[in-house]
């Protein structure tokens, strides 16, 4: 069997989602697992999701996957349905849609359901990417008041383009936005990402929607989840299937990139980009031989990848090398990529094979 595994640690993820919950206060929580749990595999994450108050993904297919692996939670449809055949099943399955557009309210008009769905309307208060501008909002309630087929108890929302720098004054600026529109209504509201739940404390509101914060990844600037209390859920590991003595001036790897300066002891680990590993992770990123950080030499290719592991002469063929995860922040590595570690998690692609790890939880 190929080496190339994800472990992922259930008992971390729960750890993550009772700090979500201690930090959001008396906010209520929608687990974000969209993107197959953030690359995670989002069915196999439920047992670890029993404290959660629902689960936020991106469209029908997602809830549906999640359904049938038995989550019982509401399941909340964050970009809502994009054809009107969605709703029927969404009120048969306990799926709440998200409303951020014109047509969605013209098919909620036109659906005759067996029981209302419960609509959380989205509020366009600076992202400009889904939303109704605050002054529509009220024309887009009455609409939606009026509708046989939405459950009342509305809920508003919005979504923050910046809330990982803290103090910054688009997040201010947004936030009041959102309040003024939200006042006087009475409805339930919700502003926070993992950003905002961390740093914008005045925003908690009734309900939160934590994503990368869950699978231990601080989403603000410069600072790693432990740094946050989070431990890391998906640990990327591998072993050395080679090892080789380079000597002064010979060349490693697709185009050479990286040489020898003096005779080096080269481990080669069975990862690539091909498993999702970056290909633009440069020479110099770190990993982890043995526990013990070790530098890439040379062009990430798509099954393998190269160790200059000149700090390490007992190395052999076979030994543990950790990519991310436990020891390692993917922040780090996301940093060296020069993307972000959402992406990085998204994109373990289906050959990694996926060991589940699970332990008590926590008192
Ligand atoms: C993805 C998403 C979230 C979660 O964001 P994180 O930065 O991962 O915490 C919350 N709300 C909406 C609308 C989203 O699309």
């Amino acid at each position: 069997m190929r080496p190339a595994t994800a472990v992922i640690d259930l008992a971390a993820l729960r750890h993550n989602l009772a700090v979500a919950k201690a930090r959001a206060g008396g906010a209520r929580v929608v687990a974000v697992v969209k993107a197959n749990g953030y690359g995670h595999g989002a069915a196999r994450l439920l047992p670890a999701l029993g404290a959660a108050d629902m689960l936020g993904v991106a469209c029908i297919e997602e809830a549906l996957g999640l359904r049938e692996a038995g989550a019982v939670q509401t399941i909340l449809l964050m970009e809502g349905v994009f054809e009107a055949d969605e709703l029927p099943l969404c009120a048969r399955l306990g799926f709440d849609i998200v409303v951020h557009e014109p047509g969605q309210i013209r098919m909620l008009e036109q659906a005759r359901l067996d029981h209302p769905l419960a609509v959380w309307l989205k509020i366009n208060t600076g992202m400009n990417r889904l939303g109704f501008r605050p002054e529509e909002v009220p024309a887009a309630l009455d609409r939606l008041q009026g509708c046989v087929a939405v459950a009342s108890g509305i809920r508003l929302m919005t979504h923050f383009a910046s809330a990982d720098e803290p103090s910054s004054p688009a997040t201010r600026e947004q936030i009041r936005r959102f309040a003024a529109t939200a006042e006087g209504l009475g409805l339930e509201r919700s502003f926070c990402n993992s950003a905002g739940l961390l740093a914008w404390p005045e925003a908690h509101a009734e309900w939160v929607r934590p994503g990368i914060m869950l699978y231990g990844v601080s989403p603000l600037e410069g600072r790693t989840g432990a740094e946050e209390g989070l431990r890391p859920v998906m640990t990327l590991e591998t072993r050395l299937i080679a090892v080789r003595e380079v000597r002064a001036g010979e060349a490693v790897g697709y185009a050479g990139t990286w040489r020898a300066e003096a005779p080096t002891r080269i481990g080669i680990a069975a990862m690539g980009y091909g498993d999702g590993y970056p290909r633009h992770a440069p020479s110099g990123t770190p990993v982890l031989v043995n526990g013990s950080e070790a530098p890439l030499a040379g062009r990430v290719s798509m099954d393998m990848l190269a160790i200059d592991l000149s700090g390490q002469p007992e190395a052999r063929v076979g030994d543990p090398v950790i990519l991310w995860g436990a020891g390692l922040p993917v922040e780090t590595i996301a940093a060296a990529a020069g993307t972000i570690a959402y992406e990085l998690l998204c994109g373990i692609t289906g050959r990694v094979h996926v060991e589940l790890r699970d332990g008590p939880p926590p008192d």
